[in-house]
C-alpha cells in the first residue's frame, strides 16, 4: 500500500480487485507504477486499475 500522501484534486490509482477496494482500508496508489508493485504481493489473477481524481478524504 502506498503511503505517499495524495493531494486533493490529484490523480489517484485504484485497484480494480474488490478485496483491495471494498475493505475497511481502501488501497489507493499514487501512480500506475506504484500499483504495479502491489501486484506481486496481492497475487491478483487479473487486475486493472482505474484512475480517479482524489476528493476529500473520507472520514
Ligand atoms: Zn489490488
Ligand atoms: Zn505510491
Amino acid at each position: 500500500m502506498c503511503r505517499k500522501p495524495i493531494a486533493v484534486g490529484g490523480k489517484l490509482i485504484k485497484c480494480s480487485v474488490s478485496t483491495c477496494n471494498a475493505g475497511r482500508v481502501k488501497l489507493v496508489f499514487c501512480s500506475a507504477a506504484c500499483w504495479d508493485s502491489h501486484l506481486p504481493n496481492a497475487r491478483h489473477r487479473s487486475a486493472y486499475f482505474t484512475e480517479e481524481k482524489a476528493g476529500r478524504p473520507e472520514v
